[in-house]
């Protein structure tokens, strides 16, 4: 059965692929983990590395949601520094697992795997910041246990190994874990326990939070609402823009910080072709990011980008097959943008790089030298 499901999720990705997939043409014939090389320019004041993720955020999420809410064109928009090829190990069209393993690891892996290949352990980013000194917060708008925050913070051979991904957690010695509850887990399996053993303050709403917002090492589980640009009503709460600057409070200090923060939903309105509700999610990460433009200190480089596109969405005044708004309800294999602030890039071979760079860029920025990652 399982073979059988497989055989499908090729066929219908090989179908989608044969009209969106396109990577970095130099790299095709290469073997696997061969680094590109593009150079790293940044001030070397920087210390501190926001890496923003819109999870299924495509070139067109963004345009599409400056023309639905009639925007003025973002700024971040001038300082695009590569396209990004997304493709797992094992399938040209990537998940959220396998695209975070990559960009938190520096190795490109199969799909479903989290910080992990074929049973070996990938350490990755969080981990070897934290073993340079530096503060490390993982913080989404998703499930904690989601792929995207597992990949930068956890070890699980599957995504959906939810409690061993929870488990890792709790050892990943991260200083601040942000996300949405799971009950499955986070209520009923000790989670907490193992948390707190770890030295971690455990909050559960945002008034926690902020109350504990001088603790050691810090998660918590919020219920957190979908942008207030959603169509639906929304209850109170912090939004990514809210959550993003208790984070940046929270970490900054002398050392410096790696922040992994993700914008979950435009993925999952975009699965389900939900138009209107996943502008308003991508509406709320260019609000985030416009505050971050305003307001970030020279001393740290932001970059911003996505694990894949989801739903093949069209371009504006465009329609797919149908008249619709878009081509298919699954993730496709097309590039994805990457931008930066206090960072750029030079001699990138056909403005393209693979999304297992990223990791290289965010451990050049953080200025940590003496790693080694555990395949080659
Ligand atoms: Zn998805």
């Amino acid at each position: 059965m399982k073979f059988f499901k497989k055989l499908i999720c090729i066929t219908l990705c090989i179908a989608l692929c044969a009209f969106t997939f396109s990577a970095c043409k130099e790299e095709e014939n290469k073997p696997d983990n061969t680094p590109t090389e593009p150079t790293i320019v940044f001030d070397s004041q920087v210390k501190n590395v926001i890496l923003f993720i819109g999870d299924g955020m495509g070139y067109n999420h963004v345009e599409q949601s400056i023309h639905y809410f009639n925007l003025d064109r973002p700024a971040f928009l001038n300082d695009e520094i590569a396209s990004v090829s997304t493709r797992a190990k094992n399938a040209l069209t990537t998940d959220s697992a396998a695209a975070a393993t990559a960009m938190a690891t520096g190795n490109r892996v199969d799909r479903t795997e989290i910080g992990m290949h074929k049973g070996e352990i990938l350490e990755n980013i969080s981990e070897i910041a934290k073993r340079a000194g530096k503060k490390v917060g993982v913080v989404t708008t998703d499930l904690l246990s989601g792929a995207t925050p597992a990949g930068f913070s956890a070890h699980a051979s599957d995504r959906d190994e939810t409690m061993q991904i929870a488990l890792s957690q709790t050892t990943s010695n991260v200083d601040l874990l942000i996300g949405r509850a799971s009950e499955d887990f986070y209520y009923y399996n000790n989670a907490r326990e193992d948390f707190e053993a770890q030295g971690y303050t455990f909050a559960v709403d945002e008034d926690q939070l902020i109350q504990n917002k001088n603790a050691q090492k810090l998660i918590a589980t919020l219920d957190m609402p979908y942008s207030t640009y959603s169509p639906e009503p929304q209850p109170e709460g912090m939004q990514i823009c809210d959550l993003l600057q208790f984070s940046i409070d929270y970490l900054t200090n002398d050392n410096g910080y790696f922040l992994m923060i993700e914008s979950a939903y435009i993925d999952k309105f975009s699965h389900d072709n939900e138009y209107e509700k996943a502008m308003a999610e991508v509406r709320s990460m260019i609000d985030a990011i416009d505050y971050l433009y305003a307001n970030m200190p020279a001393d740290t480089a932001l970059l911003i980008t996505a694990d894949h596109e989801t739903g093949g969405l069209v371009e504006p005044g465009k329609t797919a097959v149908g008249g619709k708004l878009y081509a298919s309800r699954s993730h496709t294999g097309v590039n994805v943008g990457l931008w930066g602030k206090n960072v750029k890039l030079q001699n990138v071979t056909n403005g393209c790089v693979e999304n297992y760079f990223i990791f290289d860029i965010c451990i050049t920025l953080l200025n940590i030298e003496n790693y080694k990652t555990i395949l080659a």
